[in-house]
């Protein structure tokens, strides 16, 4: 059993095991709070061949931290099937290969710093953590996939973290709305790139244009310098 509350590094064991024939199977898959990373919205408009703009009306909420202006973008469970996730079903997750973050690390959380993990829930309600499965927590994450996700929402915490696109979101009027756009509506971002020659204004001698038109990570990564390269230019020292 897992029924610690010290916090377990990677080279911890915990017992876990989530399958079909578990009496929970998909409960936590329902009424629950997810924000969204850029990566994860990605990852599953491009799953479900639609655009960034599609998914995040037809699948999201956005919000505005006060304080701050950053937007952030929660997952919306459906209304009218008991506040399910549109994405469950009875096999559980429909779209598993490409779920977010937060479902790869459930039930785990990690800590402030990312080097202590603890279950969010316990074996009451998760009743995997009772498994008799034994597995080392960095191998457990590997088989999550979690890796990619981990390298992009590193990128996108340190865009969060940047003082001058702080006060750039919340001195001028818009730029949360901009800020929003180039983080998680990236096919309307690309529009901008193009219509607006966008990549004249970032300092990289080789922007490569192509790329940029097919390449949503390539965009990502583009979106991420543009926005650190709009803030240093107008915000003040
Ligand atoms: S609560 Fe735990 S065991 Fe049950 S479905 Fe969710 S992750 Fe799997
Ligand atoms: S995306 Fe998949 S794993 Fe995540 S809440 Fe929805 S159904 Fe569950």
């Amino acid at each position: 059993m897992n029924e610690t509350n010290k916090g377990l590094g990677l080279e911890d064991i915990f017992h876990f095991s989530c399958h079909p024939e578990i009496d929970c199977f998909t409960q936590c898959c329902q009424d629950v709070n997810i924000l969204l990373t850029p990566y994860d919205i990605v990852q599953m408009k491009n799953r479900l061949g639609i655009s960034s703009t599609e998914f995040l009306e037809k699948y999201t909420k956005k919000l505005l931290a006060p304080q701050t202006s950053l937007p952030a973008v929660q997952f919306k469970m459906d209304e009218e099937n008991e506040k399910r996730c549109y994405f469950v079903g009875e096999k559980g997750c429909r779209i598993r290969e490409q779920r977010p973050w937060s479902c790869r690390m459930y039930p785990m959380d990690a800590n402030e710093s990312g080097t202590e993990f603890i279950p969010l829930v316990d074996s009451t309600r998760c009743l995997g953590l009772k498994d008799d499965t034994v597995w080392r927590l960095g191998d457990w994450f590997e088989d999550q996939g979690l890796q990619p996700y981990n390298e992009w929402n590193q990128m996108f915490a340190e865009l969060i973290e940047d003082e001058k696109l702080t006060s750039w979101r919340k001195e001028y009027p818009g730029a949360a709305d901009i800020f929003y756009l180039a983080c998680y509506d990236l096919d309307r971002f690309r529009d901008q790139v193009f219509k607006e020659k966008l990549y004249e204004m970032v300092d990289q001698p080789s922007v490569d244009q192509d790329a940029l038109k097919t390449d949503d990570l390539v965009l990502m990564q583009f979106a991420f310098s543009w926005l650190k390269t709009v803030a240093e230019r107008e915000v003040r020292q």
